[in-house]
This record gives structure tokens, C-alpha cells and sequence, in this order.
């Protein structure tokens, strides 16, 4: 049977979006840069190790749901593997398998002693009460106790999980491990154990970078005009980060509509306003929709929201001399190559988010040796981790005459696939 070439368009689309397909391609890119033989592609392209749970739950009507949920474990050569659980309707296994993927590449970029872990349950936490996320949480740990721990695999937070669910989650495996456990999850509250810094430190992460990345553009912050899609975590704290620097901010977004105003938004205002899943535009009349916030006139845009954002259709309208990504995969590849050729700076996701597992280190670190750390220890730290991790990805990018994205793929599997060699793996 021959295909239609309608069909064929509509696959070719399909694999653009498909954020597991574009990660591996860029993966094998980057180790055949390196000089790397096929084994370590065929090591890296999958997971180690996949679990699919399936998690029953009484809800507040009495009924029972069965929510299904996945922990992917990309590489443990390293040491354990580390990052977040998110609870969204779309998560699929091919989402967790990437986005462990990323986090293997984030920890290797800034060094950390962990491969990488993701985590999700299929569930919408904005129709769900607080009891019923409790109940979720913990059956979550409880199907996945026996693959997780403090020296195994450490979760923490990611879209629309908190310090509160990390809190259920980690009183749920101490029970279980029978001691106190904290280190066996990070961005845990204050109280039990978390870090100062933990929760603003994903925006800490990517200001940084948006300042080093000002330098090399010869873009001064003050001033700047930026744009920011996603009032989520890492965007609402973004906007405030970058307002507070005195830069213009003049669009954020969330899923339901973008804001605008060339003068500079009232981010305070915004940010009083803002729910606990980041929606803010509702309470207003004259919104823009998010592909038209994208295309906005600025300086610096910051996609902070969710995957495939910036595409070959709109990556050639884009007005930014620096994009960074906030978000896990914002931009496809197509549109990377793009944004390149025209000469737009664009920091990776894989480096500029990586400030929240860096402080997630710091939070593991401090709870093993049950000492903690001041707010501006727990800074200053970061700032020196995020700085080195830009610089070589930069003078990669400059050397090898990659972009960025391949440069900082090649930084971050280096170190996993020469701990995968020593081990004797590959
Ligand atoms: N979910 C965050 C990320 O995607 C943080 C992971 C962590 O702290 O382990 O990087």
C-alpha cells in the first residue's frame, strides 16, 4: 500500500513534535561529534529503566480512580538519578523518557554527581482537592518505593507539583523506610529539611544566564525589554527577578492569554493576582493570544511554559536577540536552526533550567550532612555553578562551530558516557 502523501506530511509534523524523537537525534548528534562509537548512542537513546504504576485512589465522592503514573531512570553511571514528578492530563511515557533524558544532560552540564529521573501522573490537579492530591502522592511512592531513595533515584518538584506534595511524598517513604528520610526527595518545605532558595532557584538559574548571555549581545539589563511566556514557577518569579534588575518587562503569558504593554507590566500587581497554577490573564479585557506574545517587539524572550512553542512556522517572526528556555523543550529543532541562521542567541533548556536541580543538589547535600546553609550561601553557590556550566557551553558552541543546543548536548553526555565506559557498560 502506498502512503498518502497527506499521511506523510502528518507523520513528518508528528516527529517534529515528538520531544523523545528530536532529544535522541540531537543525542546521537552530539556523541558522534565527540567521536563517540553506536554502543553509547544505544545505552543513551532509552532510559535504563522504566516503570509504569498504575495508583488507586478514593476520591471525595466515595468512587475509585485509577490514576497511572511513570518514573523513568535515564543513567546511573554517574551516580543516582535525579528529577522532578509532574502532575499534567498530557504526561505520556515517551514525555517522562525525554524530559529523564534532559535531566541527565542538566546534571552533566552542571556537574552533579547524578544521571538523570523524571517522573509524571497522568491527573489534572486543578479539578482535584487537596485530599485527593494527598492521595495521589502517596500512593505514588508507595507503587514506586522500590526503585527510589536517597542513594537511587530523588524526585522533586516539576509543572504543577509543590513543596506540599513533596512533603506527603517523602512522610510516605519515611514510613515506609521506617526512618526519617529526607534526602530521599528535594523542594521539600522549610521545615522538613528544604533549602532557602529552592523554589525561586529555577528563575535564579535562567536570570543568570539571561545576564551572561546580555553580555555577550552587548545588551544592557536595565532596561531590556522582556517577554515571558509561562507565570508558573520559574515565569512568575522570572518576571519579578528581571523587574527588580530594572528591565522592562512587557508581555508575560499564561494558558489562557498573554498580556502587553510596551511601557512595562505592573508585575507586582500581576504577581498578588496570580493563582497557585499561575493563571493571572482571566481578570482581564484586552488580551493577546500566546502565539502573538512570541512575536512580540523585545529584547530577550523567555518561553517558561510547556514543549514545542517555537516552531519552523513562527521562528522566523521572532524579534528577540536572546532567546531562553525556561521550559523543557520549547523549541523544536527546526526552529533552533532557524533562530540561529538569523543570528538570535538561544540558550538551551538543558543549561538555562538547570538552577532548580542545582539547589535540589545543594538541598540533598545539606540534608546528608543535616547542616544547613544561608540564603545567600545557597546564591552564591548557584551563581559560580550556572556561570561555569554557560561559559562551556558557550566556548563549545564557539570551538566546535556548533549551536548551542548541540553545544551544550555535547557538555552534558560527556561525563555519563565516560562513567558508562569505566564501569565497563559500553
Ligand atoms: N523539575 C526540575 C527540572 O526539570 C527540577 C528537578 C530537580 O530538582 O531534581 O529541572
Amino acid at each position: 500500500m502506498v502512503a498518502d502523501k497527506a499521511d506523510v506530511n502528518a507523520n513528518d509534523q508528528n516527529d517534529k513534535l515528538d520531544v523523545l524523537k528530536s532529544t535522541q537525534k540531537v543525542v546521537k548528534k552530539a556523541l558522534d561529534k565527540l567521536g563517540y562509537p553506536n554502543e553509547v548512542y544505544d545505552l543513551l537513546k532509552e532510559p535504563v529503566r522504566m516503570m509504569t504504576v498504575r495508583i488507586p485512589v478514593r476520591m471525595d465522592d466515595d468512587s475509585i480512580k485509577i490514576f497511572t503514573g511513570f518514573r523513568a531512570q535515564h543513567n546511573d553511571a554517574v551516580g543516582p538519578t535525579k528529577g522532578g514528578v509532574r502532575f499534567h492530563p498530557n504526561v505520556s511515557e515517551k514525555e517522562v523518557k525525554a524530559l529523564s533524558i534532559w535531566m541527565s544532560l542538566k546534571a552533566g552540564i552542571v556537574d552533579l554527581p547524578y544521571g538523570g529521573g523524571k517522573g509524571g501522573i497522568v491527573c489534572d490537579p486543578r479539578d482535584m482537592s487537596f485530599r485527593e492530591l494527598e492521595g495521589v502522592s502517596r500512593g505514588y511512592v508507595r507503587a514506586i518505593s522500590q526503585i527510589v531513595g536517597p542513594t537511587k533515584d530523588i524526585p522533586a518538584p516539576d509543572v504543577f507539583t509543590n513543596s506540599q506534595i513533596m512533603a506527603w511524598m517523602m512522610d510516605e517513604y519515611s514510613r515506609i523506610d521506617e526512618f526519617n528520610n529526607p534526602g530521599f526527595i528535594t523542594g521539600k518545605p522549610l521545615v522538613l529539611g528544604g533549602s532557602h532558595g529552592r523554589e525561586s532557584a529555577t528563575a535564579k538559574g535562567v536570570t543568570i544566564c539571561i545576564e551572561e548571555a546580555a553580555k555577550k549581545k552587548g545588551i544592557q539589563i536595565e532596561g531590556a525589554r522582556v517577554v515571558v511566556q509561562g507565570f508558573g514557577n520559574a515565569g512568575s518569579f522570572l518576571a519579578k527577578f528581571m523587574h527588580d534588575k530594572g528591565a522592562n518587562v512587557v508581555g508575560i503569558s499564561d494558558a489562557h492569554g498573554g498580556l502587553h504593554d510596551p511601557d512595562g507590566l505592573d508585575i507586582d500587581y500581576l504577581l498578588d493576582r496570580r493563582d497557585s497554577f499561575g493563571t493571572v490573564t482571566n481578570l482581564f479585557k484586552n488580551t493577546i493570544t500566546n502565539q502573538e506574545l512570541l512575536e512580540l517587539d523585545c529584547d530577550i524572550l523567555v518561553p517558561a511554559a510547556i514543549e514545542n512553542q517555537i516552531t519552523e512556522e513562527n521562528a522566523g517572526k521572532i524579534k528577540a536577540d536572546i532567546v531562553v528556555e525556561a521550559a523543557n523543550g520549547p523549541t523544536t529543532l527546526e526552529a533552533t536552526k532557524i533562530l540561529s541562521d538569523r543570528g538570535i542567541l538561544l540558550v538551551p533548556d538543558v543549561l538555562a533550567s538547570a538552577g532548580g536541580v542545582t539547589v535540589s543538589y545543594f538541598e540533598w547535600v545539606q540534608n546528608n550532612q543535616g547542616y544547613y546553609w544561608t540564603e545567600e550561601e545557597v546564591e552564591e553557590k548557584l551563581h559560580k555553578v550556572i556561570v561555569k556550566g554557560f561559559d562551556n557551553v558557550f566556548r563549545t558552541a564557539e570551538n566546535r562551530r556548533v549551536d548551542m543546543r548541540l553545544a551544550a548536548y555535547m557538555v552534558g553526555v560527556r561525563k555519563m558516557a565516560e562513567a558508562s565506559r569505566f564501569r565497563g557498560w559500553i
